[in-house]
């Protein structure tokens, strides 16, 4: 036998895309047009960028779904995987220490809001929530309220996919199939800057009306991510957490997306200056290895402390495993090391100014931006179609050809990009941006 025959042949693209057509069933993702179009085939990322088998490359526009904060195959990031990987690679966390683990949960803590003072490990950013659902109704289970069981959330907030984190979610197109078996929650109005009062009003009165009943509020903090990039304002963050602790009802801050200095600071809860009862987070924490943490203040460990009939009876097998605790610990100290955050400040700028400038242009009918997220709605025609529209898809079509990955959010189109990507491949990226805009609108 000669060297290398059991070694896998690399397949061709075509033969990529066949196997995939056959076999993959892909998220959130009609499946029929998919395998109408020619996808993107990536054989390799780095930095700010996706490599495609066809030999081109394409700026990822969206950091993959908002993880790649650092960008792609950061060589620390990289490295610190592989020794990890070498000295333990798993081992549960059931009754077990181990040293990255134990460093994470310290580090998280550090950074996070002053009050949050432990960790407890999940898989994404969906068990974090689900996590936080349980800890919530354990808690005043076993604090003398048993009754506090209900859950506020927001018109459009998005928490994961799980049924739990499903249930505390707002966007009707993504509950509908799922109606019958999500738990119903206490639903208010977002509060958009021409409807603050409205909404504001609408959620003192379900925490003053029905705190009897309510374990917790959860919230996207500033940043509403999956309904299109809403931003709301730092003072309804402020003025909810004085509500909830005068109701003494739990306040859930969800940084999944917002957290690790997507919106300017590290915590999006910081714009506000609060410190949430329970933070999930998620995403950019771990940036390619499924990990997320739910971080709790000491009222709501103490609730469990006492005999096994107290603990919480939760955990995912792989919870707080060594290679995602090692890659979010190297993550912490790349932030710091090399000024990620203060050196995303005037790239933040950059993308403000140039969504800005898209408004302008017939058809986009409203932008915004905050940190690193620029976003613009584009309506024509039957005017702004939500996620199931199809405007910003024609953007994602103009913008592949010019050498961007943007997918839209319907017919919201945006940018989340890695908070390290370098100034001129930025403007790229937003020159992209505008040229796709006005093709996809002509
Ligand atoms: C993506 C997201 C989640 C879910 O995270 P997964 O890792 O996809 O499970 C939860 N909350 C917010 C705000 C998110 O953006």
């Amino acid at each position: 036998m000669t060297e290398g025959t059991n070694a896998p042949r690399g397949l061709t693209r075509s033969e990529i895309v066949a196997l995939d057509r056959a076999r993959v069933w892909h998220p959130y993702t009609a499946m029929d047009e998919f395998a109408s179009k020619d996808p993107l085939v990536v054989v390799r990322a780095s930095g700010a960028r996706l490599f495609d088998a066809d030999g081109r490359s394409y700026l990822d526009g969206n950091s993959s779904w908002w993880v790649a904060t650092l960008g792609h195959a950061h060589p620390r990031l990289v490295s610190r995987v592989q020794r990890q990987v070498e000295t333990l690679a798993h081992c549960a966390m059931a009754g077990i220490a181990h040293e990255t683990g134990a460093r994470l949960a310290d580090a998280l803590c550090r950074s996070a809001p002053p009050g949050l003072t432990r960790a407890f490990f999940t898989d994404d950013g969906s068990t974090a929530i689900e996590v936080a659902v349980k800890m919530a109704v354990q808690f005043w289970q076993q604090s003398g309220a048993p009754k506090k069981t209900r859950f506020v959330a927001l018109e459009g907030a998005f928490h994961g996919d799980s049924i739990g984190a499903a249930s505390l979610g707002g966007v009707e197109v993504f509950r509908r199939p799922f109606g019958a078996v999500l738990f119903d929650c206490v639903r208010v109005p977002f509060p958009d800057r021409d409807a603050y009062a409205r909404a504001f009003e609408a959620l003192s009165r379900a925490i003053v009306d029905g705190h009897d009943g309510i374990a917790a509020v959860v919230v996207e903090p500033l940043v509403q991510g999956s309904s299109g990039m809403r931003i709301y304002d730092a003072g309804f963050l402020r003025e909810l957490r004085a509500l909830a602790t005068r109701h003494d009802v739990l306040l859930v801050i969800d940084e999944v997306f917002a957290g690790y200095g997507r919106t300017g600071p590290m915590w999006a809860s910081e714009h506000a200056g609060v410190t949430p009862d329970l933070m999930c987070l998620g995403k950019a924490m771990s940036p390619f290895l499924p990990m997320g943490a739910t971080l709790a203040t000491d009222r709501v460990q103490d609730a469990f402390r006492g005999g096994k009939e107290r603990a919480l009876m939760y955990g995912h097998t792989l919870c707080g495993n060594p290679l995602g605790a090692a890659l979010a610990l190297e993550v912490l100290d790349v932030y710091r090391e090399e000024k990620v955050l203060e050196r995303a400040k005037a790239k933040g700028a950059r993308i403000a100014a140039a969504f800005e400038r898209l408004g302008a242009i017939a058809g986009v009918a409203r932008t915004r931006s905050l940190g690193m997220i620029g976003a613009a709605d584009l309506e024509k025609g039957a005017g702004h179609g939500g996620y199931l529209g199809s405007l910003g898809w024609r953007v994602y079509e103009e913008a592949r050809k010019r050498g961007a990955y943007l997918r839209p959010l319907g017919d919201t189109v945006y940018v989340t990009p890695p908070l390290n990507i370098p100034d001129d491949e930025l403007d790229t990226l937003l020159d992209i941006v505008t040229d796709s805009v006005e093709a996809a609108l002509a």
